[in-house]
């Protein structure tokens, strides 16, 4: 068929990046940046650019599934009976125990016509609140910082405001790695203005602080107090507007009786940072001619997480710095459709168009426009409350559509404890792979990126038309179509005889029902349409009926949609982070990025590229914490928290400091036993119910595994996950991820105290292909070793190594070449941690520092170690010259002047 393009967005993170798909009417061929967007003017990152090698159809849900037993597997079903059947558990459910007995789980990952049309079927036909999506988990402390603090949840700023500032505060966010294309834009700024200040507070020294002037490495959950601090240096130097605070806000007087007692020595204390960069911070943020604050999870995902968002924005007020360029409190959403859903009203405690679902009028204005005769008025169920009333039986149904609660949300044991208990679980979701879907009574296939149509709108309130490229494939349906079509087949149970209110066909018609509820309210966006959209291109709101265009700058009349029309100054005193270092457990838990990977990996995780720069689980501890608890990069350790453990291996890494750990955010169970969330915890911020998945009390221990394993198989990676990541469940330590680009394969480390039963081991051969054929063999039972490695047509295609895996290195190294010259094969099933002739060093496995030009971390250090400058290394090598995300690691290096070039594990 021909080659087309079609324009539509990154489905990852709220930067909202246009995408050019390159396909042929059946399957997405390729991607590029939409030099058109205003977002990103053709610019992708490494996981945007890489997004037509991701989504393997082997990961995807293609039919509808059903069980009508807990016990039982799920069978392929049709669309009319699965729907039919669910319709009717809703209707049997809600009839016995009433409305709120039933929950919707919903996700940032859906379109705004999605959204809306689980709005309306769970509040105007269900009749309940307990509407709620993963946003929470991400966006909601920002919700209420902005709604507190300025009057309703929107974003003031444009991203050109980060090219237009004098200092920029990135806080809690590693940009580099969650919003990249953003960061790239700010470094080209920064190099085109050099006298711009950048500011980075963190509590690590990520590749964002490559661009900082300053970095504040905070102690984990300081951040009020931090504020506070600058807030009493800009009142002592006089570093406000005096002018703006009495035109255009309220609350001062309270706030300068609490921010007295922060003292610089005491807020240096709190923060563990000295007085000098205190106040260097202050005077940078207080004397800049323009002032943009940028912040993401590192505020919101906290007990005081609303608390640290107002007390940012206070800055803001009280220096004057809103509604002109380069100046503002900015917060990057996490998703790519996080604005939407809330736009949409799609958190339990709203209701679309910016409303809330506790407010009487606003409930009677939404039931009136739905012809409804009222919306429910008891409040619904936030997520963590909403899996704990699972949990003890009150949601007796529970639909999620496409997010991976299993996964992401923290206390995981009482996650799955939940989703085993419930009585009816429904999964909405495009793959079949996730930690979730073996919970789900019933699965529905889902449309996913490139194949559905609908609008997303991006951090800068942007609001995209987001279009199909191909057909879903299989029965998959788009999310929009499964909601209205379930909803018209319970309509006929809850309302018999009455009009539906579920008469859509097109997404385009949610749109435009949608729209008129945005109608005179902060978020108008009444005059847009998705044709509209086609025609002007993506368009920020307010866009009211007969605008032209959208509007870049909010609140530039000083004029805010309070009561009084004035901003308010919040007054909060700082409160340590829920759980603080003590004997039991003395390491601080940050979670957090990595660059190639996204949320929970069910997509990302389907690339073996993406595993490149980094292809495990990894803990990182500081060089003098390992000395301290004696302990070594790559040794395997149990990490416990109050809730959990997981097994996992270290990593040496000064960007963390000593009495702290870090372990990114993504590895669910199926990528690292366990999954980093059976450590987290679920205590949440009391006005946003955003639990505190940043920060948990944890302590290690050292574990004896001896028996160790591991295992490369090329080809069909989905296929032999599916099969062998059960056969590894008595593990006690199991991590698998993938490698390779174009020949790629599932690798599998695992560890326990003693060598499991020979019959594990032959099923795994089995799936491994290592039962017959070019199979070299090597056993000695009386040590519990033994050693397969295939090889095809001069090259390894399999290995397996138990009981002794020395090699796994430089096979694996091996495997990539995609050679085995003759005069190895006799060494390839030797105790060896080197191949003969390589001075027994252990090479390490290939990392790649460059994925777009596919160039390794040891080639830019060999470059570096000749010479080589940035300009060098990119003209050479090619690295860094595409989507330049592995520019700051690059010029870390080149900073360092080449630590050794070894892996750390
Ligand atoms: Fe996608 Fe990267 Fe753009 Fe985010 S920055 S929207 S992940 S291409």
């Amino acid at each position: 068929m021909k080659r087309q393009t079609t324009a539509s967005t990154c489905c990852y993170c709220g930067v909202g990046c246009g995408v050019l798909i390159e396909h042929d009417g059946e399957q997405i061929l390729g991607v590029s940046g939409d030099p058109t967007h205003p977002a990103n003017y053709g610019k992708l990152c490494s996981k945007g650019s890489t997004l037509h090698l991701t989504g393997d159809l082997a990961a995807r849900a293609l039919y509808p599934q059903l069980r009508l037993g807990k016990g039982l597997a799920r069978a392929r079903t049709d669309w009319d009976s699965a729907l039919d059947h669910a319709a009717s558990v809703f209707a049997r459910t809600i009839a016995e125990h009433g409305p709120d007995s039933v929950a919707f789980y919903i996700s940032g990952q859906l379109l705004t016509e999605d959204y809306y049309a689980f709005n309306k079927l769970a509040r105007a036909l269900v009749g309940t609140n307990n509407i709620d999506s993963n946003s929470r988990l991400c966006m909601s402390s920002a919700v209420v910082g902005y709604k507190r603090s300025l009057g309703a949840d929107a974003p003031p700023c444009s991203y050109e405001d980060l090219e237009l500032s004098d200092c920029v505060m990135i806080v809690g966010s590693n940009m580099a790695y969650a919003h990249p294309v953003l960061f790239r834009r700010l470094e080209q700024a920064r190099a085109r203005r050099p006298q711009m200040k950048v500011i980075v507070i963190d509590p690590r020294r990520t590749d964002t602080c490559d661009l900082a002037d300053l970095h504040l490495a905070i102690l984990p959950g300081s951040d009020v107090a931090l504020f506070h601090g600058i807030l009493h240096l800009l009142l002592w130097e006089g570093w406000i507007d005096r002018s703006f605070i009495q035109a255009h806000t309220e609350g001062l007087a309270e706030l300068k009786n609490l921010v007295r007692d922060y003292t610089p020595h005491r807020v240096a204390q709190l923060c563990g940072i000295s007085v000098a960069q205190l106040q260097q911070c202050a005077e940078w943020v207080g004397t800049s001619p323009s002032f943009l604050s940028l912040w993401c999870m590192g505020l919101n995902q906290s007990t005081a997480g609303s608390a640290k968002n107002s007390a940012l924005i206070n800055l803001h007020l009280a220096t004057g710095q809103i509604g002109r360029p380069g100046a503002g409190p900015f917060s990057l959403t996490g998703q790519p459709n996080a604005m939407g859903g809330r736009e949409t009203g799609s958190l339990a405690n709203l209701l679309p168009g910016h409303r809330e679902a506790s407010h009487a009028g606003h409930r009677a204005e939404v039931a009136a426009y739905w012809s409804v005769p009222t919306l429910p008025e008891s409040p619904g169920l936030s997520a963590i409350e909403l899996f704990e009333q699972v949990n003890s039986g009150k949601i007796k149904a529970l639909w999620i559509a496409c997010t991976n609660p299993a996964q992401s949300l923290p206390d995981q044991q009482n996650v799955r404890a939940a989703l085993q208990a419930c009585p009816f679980v429904v999964l909405q979701e495009a793959f079949a792979t996730t930690e979730t879907a073996p919970f789900a009574d019933l699965l529905l296939p889902a449309a996913s990126w490139g194949e559905k149509e609908g609008t997303v709108t991006n951090s800068e309130r942007r609001i995209s038309h987001v279009r199909r490229a191909i057909p879903a494939p299989g029965e998959a349906r788009p999310d929009w179509a499964i909601t209205v079509d379930f909803a018209q087949r319970l309509e006929k149970h809850l309302r018999p005889g009455q009009a539906s209110l579920f008469a859509f066909d097109q997404p385009g018609q949610l749109f435009d029902e949608f729209k008129q509820l945005t109608r005179g309210r902060d978020l108008d966006l009444s005059g847009l349409s998705h044709a509209l959209l086609d025609h002007l291109g993506p368009q920020q709101w307010p866009f009211p009926q007969g605008a032209t265009s959208g509007t870049p700058r909010l609140y530039v009349d000083g004029i805010f949609p309070t009561t009084s029309g004035r901003a308010q100054f919040i007054a909060e005193p700082f409160c340590a982070a829920k759980e603080q270092r003590d004997a039991h457990f003395p390491l601080t838990l940050i979670t957090g990025r990595l660059r190639d990977q996204w949320h929970g990996m069910s997509r990302t995780g389907t690339a073996a590229q993406l595993f490149g720069h980094v292809s495990e689980a990894l803990l990182s501890l500081h060089p003098d914490e390992l000395q301290r608890q004696h302990l070594n990069a790559g040794d395997l350790v149990n990490l416990k928290s109050r809730r959990g453990s997981v097994i996992v291996a270290l990593a040496s890494d000064d960007s963390v400091r000593p009495g702290q750990a870090f372990l990114p955010m993504h590895w669910g169970d199926r990528f690292l036993k366990g999954g980093v969330n059976v450590l987290t915890q679920p205590a949440f911020d009391p006005l946003s119910k955003q639990p505190e998945l940043k920060h948990s009390g944890v302590r290690i221990e050292a574990v004896e595994l001896p028996w160790q394993f591991f295992a490369l198989v090329e080809g069909n990676v989905q296929q032999h996950f599916e099969a062998l990541r059960p056969l590894c469940e008595d593990f006690a330590y199991v991590s698998l991820s993938l490698a390779g680009r174009e020949r790629p394969a599932l690798l599998i480390r695992a560890a326990c105290a003693q060598p499991p039963a020979p019959q594990r081991l032959q099923e795994i051969d089995l799936h491994l292909g290592l039962d017959h054929g070019p199979v070299l063999a090597y056993d000695d039972s009386r040590r519990a070793i033994g050693k397969r490695v295939r090889i095809e047509q001069g090259r390894i295609t399999a290995i397996r190594l138990a009981g002794e895996t020395l090699a796994r290195h430089w096979l694996q190294n091996l495997w990539l070449e995609g050679r085995v010259d003759a005069q190895l094969r006799p060494w390839l099933l030797a105790p060896l941690s080197a191949p003969p002739g390589a001075a027994g060093a252990n090479p390490g496995a290939q990392k790649t520092l460059c994925n777009c030009k596919n160039v390794s971390h040891s080639a830019v250090c060999a470059g570096i170690r000749s010479g080589l400058d940035l300009q060098g290394l990119k003209q050479q090598l090619g690295c860094g010259t595409q989507c330049g995300s592995c520019v700051p690691e690059i010029k870390r290096l080149l900073a360092a002047k080449v630590r050794p070039s070894a892996i750390t594990s």
